[in-house]
């Protein structure tokens, strides 16, 4: 692979937006924590099929008035042009300058005669460059592992390029555990001359059978040898977070040290899970790679 270090890297921590207060005033103390380690931008999920609008719209706003830029995720499918539009006008007012555009997955039970007007992320992508010209960088999502809805890889890569080509400015990657899979598919774009930073996903492992169920759906493959370790510790949640601390911490040196263009980092809004990697790497002054 070749290193695409000629981009600046950055590092970034995800949420999801709480349910309750409770939840909200957890979240805050996690932020806080986070932002502690400079990170360049926080950001916020979308639920399915807008699920979560406003509490989206709420946490990005509460996270970015307090002084680190934060990225809500939009996902376009289910949705009307516009009700998007609006939504990016709200953020354009308040200052936010990144979204990550995504088309997302209907809630269950819902029929998928229900896509809406934009059927791909690359319509989003369009309408987003078309309605707002260029005030947001559009981070968009990547998988080196192939979408398991992908009718093959080479469809999915070729999928991939009409976002880089509708306007995208960054991609940030499904989860993977082999680094192998992320430096073969920065390969294969470069070869077809996308010319973007894709940043690696990074999923800590705190809970194997959650990851294992949720691996399951969005296509990430939990190697074998990962596997057989964790469900050696059954429930010792200690065990399997050192662990799998270990194994995620390898494997960001290796992505890093390699020419990654930075990480971002699910936290499922935990702190810890995500700063003992963070701590391990030692990129609290980011230039230890
Ligand atoms: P797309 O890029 O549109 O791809 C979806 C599928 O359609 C792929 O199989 C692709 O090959 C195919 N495809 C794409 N374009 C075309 C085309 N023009 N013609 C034919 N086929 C095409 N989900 C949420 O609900 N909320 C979130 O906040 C959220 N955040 C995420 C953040 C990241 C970094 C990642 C990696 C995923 C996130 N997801 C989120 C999950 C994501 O919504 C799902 O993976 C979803 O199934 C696909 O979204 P996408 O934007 O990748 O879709």
């Amino acid at each position: 692979m070749e290193s695409q270090l000629p981009f600046k890297r950055r590092f970034s921590f995800e949420f999801f937006p709480p349910k309750t207060e409770n939840g909200m005033e957890k979240l805050r103390e996690v932020r806080d924590t986070l932002a502690r380690r400079k990170p360049d931008f926080f950001s916020v999920t979308y639920g399915a099929g807008g699920t979560t609008r406003e509490r989206t719209l709420d946490t990005v706003f509460q996270l970015h008035d307090l002084g680190i830029s934060t990225a809500p995720h939009l996902s376009c499918i289910g949705a009307d042009r516009a009700s998007i539009t609006e939504l990016l006008d709200q953020y354009k007012e308040r200052g936010i300058q990144r979204i990550v555009a995504l088309r997302g997955d209907l809630p269950s039970g819902v029929g998928v005669g229900a896509h809406g007007e934009l059927r791909y992320a690359n319509d989003l992508v369009a309408l987003i460059r078309q309605h707002s010209g260029d005030h947001f960088q559009i981070e968009v999502a990547a998988y080196p592992e192939t979408h398991p809805q992908a009718s093959s890889a080479q469809a999915d890569l070729l999928n991939f390029k009409k976002k880089v080509d509708a306007g995208a400015t960054s991609a940030i990657t499904q989860y993977f555990f082999n680094a192998e899979s992320y430096f073969y598919f920065v390969d294969r774009c470069e070869k077809l001359g996308i010319n973007l930073p894709i940043v690696p996903g990074i999923m800590p492992i705190t809970n194997y059978s959650k990851l294992a169920r949720f691996s399951e759906m969005c296509g990430a493959e939990i190697p074998r040898w990962i596997r057989k370790q964790l469900e050696s510790y059954g429930d010792d949640l200690d065990s399997i977070g050192k662990f799998g601390t270990d194994v995620v911490t390898r494997m960001c040196e290796q992505l890093l040290k390699s020419g990654a263009p930075g990480l971002h980092f699910y936290t499922l809004n935990q702190a810890e899970p995500s700063l003992a990697i963070w701590d391990n790497l030692g990129l609290t002054d980011k230039i230890a790679f």
